[in-house]
């Protein structure tokens, strides 16, 4: 027998070794192994049993690493197509399935010494008054750390040993498992009662569940043992088993999930939980694992995620490889959990772009949920308030299935917003203004009634765009309708899309403005706390970006103070956007919405929107209405006006129309290849021989006389990519728009077969980038 192995090393190959008889029974795909290459051993793993290689002189595998395959057929299935789709090595993409705290050889259990009670013996040997205490004490733990012991009766390990040599108790080492959340109390909860619209949601998930066949069933032999592994099915598509949830902010979402889960428990299949690694606080792992904490469909709930240590994570990823835990709940990796049989997945906030991973393989984690759960048969949801324009349009080409949950839970109202037009600000305060007249009087107001306020400024649009704070023009490219990069120190506007380049303007080109005031640099989280604190000297304020968060536990300890009243206004970036529930916040301010409006980014209108909707959605959790203060020096834009609006479709109508006329995505599907380098005109030159080898590529007719099918194909570039800061290296970029991917995603891969760079430039591919500024 053969076996097809790849390594861990990066070679994008994989090569035969021959498999010893007396491991011949043991291996199987998946099962990592030890083998010879070159001079040297390496680890890798099985992708294909062979009868036979077309190889002669085959070298043996020299031992079979771990107990237990790791990978799953599934898995490693699902890892081949992220290899293919998104132009990776497939040993990195097989790398990625897999913690580094599971893979490394040494990776093991901590084990620890256990005292137990031996079974009752008729004859009980005589004992000394402080031998009996000790017996006393193990008599009512059962059984307990050595150590815990030791601490609890301030006897000696030798005093103990007596008592195992009389044959009382045993002394062995065991399995210690390291459990995160072994700190928090876990109170039991029900389900509650569904309002109309998450019943009907329900239903449909549930009816799409029970048409998929059953998996292991609660109570049977297998419950909560290793199930066996399934074989590998063919991915098939499989319409009515993707569903987008489109619910408000406080519609109760999570809830349709919980039952969900259930449901697919009674079922007998296991259910993969993503959130976002911002969102993934102790509160929300808590309500997952509460709700299955008790009853019969009592299970372990598994957390990955990259706070955990590395022994953490060994653990916590065995409990699902061992069928304990059914349910895996985690950050963007966790999508690679080896649940099996696997029911349902669950991807919540799947707008978010931190699901898409910056580094080979640049998968997104949404995309690959689809893909798994169409492999698997598994269901999956998608939930948002303000779902991404790549779900919804598939929810209207009937690829998803759309569920509306249009009402807060409780009635709650959505909040009031109120859009202030900075530009008339600009005219009655002296410079550029930060804060409104009725912003300033709507936080004087909170502090009287001591209820609490949130404010929000994006920082990443910080100076790269060119604004006019008079009139509230901006810089665009002509030929690609996104922000123009304002390069400050060159004084010109680049467009990093095509290349396209002008002079920048010392006054506003508007002829009724010709403000200078156009070329202010903007401002940051730290200038709107000190201007802050001079307005209002009594309030306790406290700051929370990426650089106020040095700790691991600082984003804990803020919210928790927050929570608790002890401070008036909180002051951040993104991350205090997301899901996080405050009753006694009763206003957000947005001090500058325009940072993120003119992104160099054709997503810049979706990301606003998307913002100003969830920073909004934190007011009014309570009983008291909530709300909102949007100031911007472009009020008129339709992001703006449809968030303030609360209208998701009015915006989508009105974008779709945009991304179609531009061929942007989810219209066309785009791939962004990145060189760069230390030495600029070797990473120009490069790009552009790129973009050569691409276009010849494409022009060679294939087997059969047919073309590469990608005569829609249309290349941008190249061109500087924009922040290129304070970084040493160059970027340049092209940017390819197809309306057919896997196949363009083959050709870069093919290109790159006989592409010859020099050895200081290096090209990213980046398929179905999500974040182009
Ligand atoms: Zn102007
Ligand atoms: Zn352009």
């Amino acid at each position: 027998m053969v076996a097809r192995v790849t390594l861990e090393i990066a070679l994008r190959k994989e090569f035969d070794y021959a498999i010893p008889p007396e491991l011949a029974a043991r291996i199987d795909v998946g099962t990592r192994v030890k083998v010879p290459f070159g001079p040297r051993q390496v680890n890798g793993v099985v992708t294909e049993v062979l009868e036979e290689s077309t190889h002669t002189n085959l070298r043996s595998i020299v031992r079979i690493i771990g107990a237990q395959s790791l990978v799953t057929p599934q898995v490693l299935k699902l890892a081949r197509w992220i290899a293919d789709y998104y132009c990776c090595a497939p040993e990195i993409a097989l790398k990625s399935v897999l913690p580094d705290a599971v893979r490394k050889e040494d990776a093991r259990f901590k084990e620890r010494l256990f005292v137990r009670l031996s079974p009752v013996r008729a004859e009980m040997p005589k004992l000394t008054k402080r031998q009996q205490d000790i017996l006393h004490v193990i008599e009512e733990w059962r059984e307990l750390p050595l150590q815990r012991l030791l601490i609890l009766t301030g006897a000696t390990p030798a005093t103990i040993r007596k008592l195992e040599d009389k044959a009382l108790i045993s002394i062995a080492p065991e399995v210690d498992e390291r459990d995160p959340y072994a700190k928090e109390e876990i109170l039991p909860t029900q389900s509650m009662t569904l309002n109309a619209e998450q019943a009907l949601a329900l239903e449909k998930i549930k009816a799409a569940i029970n048409q998929r066949a059953p998996g292991i069933l609660p109570g049977s032999p297998n419950w909560k043992q290793t199930p066996t592994l399934l074989d590998s099915k063919e991915a098939r598509p499989d319409a009515g088993g993707t569903f987008l949830l489109h619910g408000v902010t406080g519609s109760g979402k999570t809830e349709v999930y919980l039952q969900a889960i259930a449901h697919t428990l009674e079922q007998g299949k296991g259910a993969i939980v993503l959130v976002p690694e911002i969102s993934l606080t102790p509160q929300t792992v808590e309500r997952f694992k509460a709700r299955f904490s008790s009853g019969p469909l009592r299970t372990l709930v598994a957390v990955l995620h990259s706070h955990l240590s590395a022994g953490e994570r060994h653990d916590e990823w065995h409990k699902i490889r061992q069928g304990r835990a059914r349910i895996a709940i985690g950050a963007r990796s966790a999508i690679f959990a080896p649940v099996d049989p696997l029911g349902l997945i669950i991807v919540d906030e799947e707008h978010e772009h931190s699901y898409k991973q910056e580094e080979s393989p640049r998968y997104h984690a949404r995309d690959v949920a689809v893909v798994r759960g169409q492999m698997e048969r598994a269901v999956v949801v998608l939930g948002s308030a303000t779902p991404s324009m790549e779900s919804f349009y598939n929810t209207k080409r009937g690829k998803y299935e759309l569920l509306e949950l249009t009402v807060r839970v409780d009635d709650q109202k959505m909040p009031v917003v109120r859009v202030v037009d900075m530009r008339s600000e600009g005219r009655k305060q002296k410079g550029v203004p930060i804060f409104s007249t009725q912003l300033k009087e709507a936080i004087t107001q909170r502090l009287e009634k001591s209820e609490q306020t949130i404010l929000f400024l994006n920082r990443r649009g910080y100076s790269t765009s060119l604004l006019c704070p008079q009139c509230g023009y901006v810089a665009e490219c002509p030929n690609c309708s996104v922000s123009l990069t304002f390069h400050r120190r060159a004084a010109k506007l680049l467009c990093h899309i095509c290349g396209h380049s002008a002079p920048a303007p010392s006054v506003c080109p508007e002829p009724k403005c010709r403000s200078a005031a156009i070329r202010y640099s903007g401002l940051g989280t730290e200038k709107v706390e000190d201007t802050l604190a001079k307005l209002f000297p009594q309030a306790r304020i406290t700051r929370m970006d990426s650089d106020t968060l040095k700790k691991k536990d600082d984003y804990r300890r803020i919210l928790g103070d927050f929570r608790l009243g002890k401070i008036d206004i909180l002051v951040g970036t993104q991350m205090i956007a997301k899901g996080l529930h405050f009753p006694n916040v009763t206003l957000v301010g947005i001090i500058y919405a325009d940072l993120s409006l003119h992104l160099p980014d054709f997503r810049a209108g979706e990301r606003t929107f998307q913002l100003l909707t969830q920073v909004a959605g934190r007011a009014g959790r309570g009983d008291v209405e909530g709300e909102v203060f949007v100031q911007a020096f472009t009020p008129f834009h339709p992001a703006i006006q449809y968030a303030r609006r609360h209208d998701f479709i009015g915006f989508y109508d009105q974008e779709i129309e945009f991304r179609e006329q531009l061929k942007y995505p989810p219209v066309g599907r785009i791939a962004l290849l990145t060189l760069r380098g230390r030495n600029e005109d070797k990473v120009r030159l490069s790009a552009e021989h790129v973009r050569t080898e691409l276009e010849k590529f494409l022009a060679q007719p294939r087997q059969g006389g047919k073309g590469t099918g990608l005569g829609d194909l249309v290349i941008a570039g190249p061109a500087p990519a924009p922040l290129a800061r304070a970084e040493t290296f160059y970027r340049y970029q092209l940017m390819l728009r197809t309306p057919a991917m896997t196949k363009l995603s083959r050709a870069i891969a093919a290109m790159q077969e006989t592409l010859a760079l020099p050895d200081d430039v290096m090209l990213a591919v980046d398929i179905d980038p999500v974040d182009l500024a």
